[in-house]
């Protein structure tokens, strides 16, 4: 089988998490801790969820190209930057906002007319909770 370069285009997966969702992270170094997605990435299958997975990165002084003649400004300061790094969607759980736990996310409809596309909603995988996640 052909390898596939990094940059080759891939379908995009079905995230079953969304930007806003509160998750909490299953496996890694920040185990247990919950956060919002605060960006959803289908195409690489990945999520990221504030305040997990923090990378450090340390910058060095650069020039600043766009000061132009301003030599107070001609400098970036270097320093620390912490920042999320993306995880694997399958390192994080939806947390239900009914129940407040952690769960897998099921799909289910609403009655109605309209397409089934959007009578689709996500719920809560708990047998005694099912709520529906999507509100
Ligand atoms: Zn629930």
């Amino acid at each position: 089988m052909p390898r596939l370069k990094p940059s080759a285009p891939r379908e995009p997966v079905k995230l079953k998490v969304k930007k806003g969702d509160l998750v909490e992270v299953i496996s890694g170094k920040d185990k247990g801790k919950r956060g919002e997605v605060m960006k959803a990435m289908p195409r690489e299958n990945k999520v990221i969820v504030q305040g997990a997975n923090m990378m450090v990165r340390h910058t060095k002084d650069r020039p600043n190209r766009n000061a132009g003649a301003n030599t107070a400004n001609n400098v970036i300061k270097g320093g620390r930057i912490e920042k999320e790094a993306p995880l694997f969607a399958a390192k994080v759980m939806v947390v239900c906002p009914a129940c407040k736990r952690p769960t897998r996310v099921g799909y289910d409809y609403k009655e109605g007319d309209e397409k089934l596309s959007h009578r689709k909603f996500r719920k809560c995988k708990h047998p005694d909770c099912g709520k529906s996640i999507d509100g």
